[in-house]
């Protein structure tokens, strides 16, 4: 089923849809039907540009509805960017189709490090042992680049990304896309930017002091104006709201957020819409449609129109229905 949330704003064509919202591992059952079970992966178009938003197992059933004969929108080159390689937002990779087509173009957007490269963290992980074809293998021309934080680069004419740090274990990219058509900002997975300070380390929460040196508040200031930077006057904003606050409570070392946060957050940088996104894999319909009702009602008041993420949601500008 496809559900549309129209902004009331703007006559451009930027198109985004959400092929899967769900955070940490997949889940199928008679529970999860309306949202979906797929991790996270979002389609974006505008004009002819195609982005993909990371490549979780919602990857898989976008890469067949591009293949599909008469799909409307050839897709040879494809722009691919990468909050960060955890499983849950890497492993649809080799199952999208278009990877094994020879006339596709993709390049893959990921966070420079000083470890290893992107290319070869994807390579490892989704290749020998752990996959039965090497990553290699594909038939697609695929470029890696990797991106730093704070940066702005044209995917294509008139379409711009820009990076910003995110608080998460190992570290993650948030990204906008600014085009004449409309604005998006894709902010997951974070913590929020007050209490614990995520480098490359795991974070052992019972045993670490509680208050933060003066560096880490500064860095996490700075982190904290940069998704705002991020989010900014943005049509859509999709926000990492795993937790509820009772379970963001027990856990805040596991570097994901609330709908308080978002709402806090995305109105604060006066953008129009908030997505809640990367639902805890427990989450079922029912309870999503609760608290998409408490939330709706909540970000109202900042003037925000706010929708949980599902599969098949689709975000449009203008007349598009
Ligand atoms: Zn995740
Ligand atoms: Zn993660």
């Amino acid at each position: 089923m496809e559900t549309t949330v129209q902004c009331a704003l703007g006559k451009g064509t930027m198109k985004v849809r959400i092929w899967g919202c769900r955070g940490s591992y997949p889940v199928s059952g008679a529970d999860f039907i309306r949202y979906g079970g797929n991790t996270s992966c979002v389609e974006v178009w505008v004009g002819n540009t195609l982005i993909i938003l990371d490549a979780g197992t919602g990857m898989r059933p976008l890469g067949l509805s591009l293949v599909t004969p008469n799909a409307g929108r050839p897709a040879s080159r494809i722009h691919v960017l990468i909050s960060h390689t955890h499983w849950d937002h890497i492993i649809g990779f080799p199952f999208f189709r278009p990877l094994y087509d020879i006339n596709t173009y993709i390049t893959v957007y990921g966070l420079r490090r000083s470890d290893q490269s992107l290319e070869s963290t994807l390579t490892r992980s989704l290749g020998k042992p752990f996959f039965g074809i090497p990553f290699t293998a594909r038939q697609a021309r695929v470029e890696f680049r990797e991106v730093d934080f704070y940066q702005t680069f044209a995917v294509a004419q008139d379409v711009r990304v820009t990076t910003a740090r995110l608080n998460h274990p190992y570290r993650a990219v948030g990204y906008r896309i600014d085009s004449p058509d409309g604005t998006m900002a894709y902010i997951t997975d974070t913590a929020p930017f007050d209490q614990i300070l995520f480098g490359d380390e795991q974070v052992d929460w019972h045993s670490k002091e509680r208050t933060l040196d003066p560096l880490s508040k500064q860095i996490l200031d700075r982190m904290r104006q940069g998704v705002l930077d991020l989010c900014a006057n943005a049509d859509w904003v999709i926000y990492d709201t795993h937790f509820q606050p009772e379970e963001y409570a027990k856990r805040p070392h596991w570097g994901h957020s609330t709908p308080n946060h978002a709402i806090r957050l995305t109105s604060h940088a006066k953008a129009r819409h908030l997505i809640l996104f990367h639902h805890d894999p427990h989450r079922t319909d029912q309870q999503i449609d609760a608290i998409e009702g408490i939330y709706r009602a909540r970000a109202a008041e900042f003037g925000l129109i706010l929708a949980a993420a599902r599969e098949g949601l689709t975000l449009t500008r203008g007349l598009e229905r």
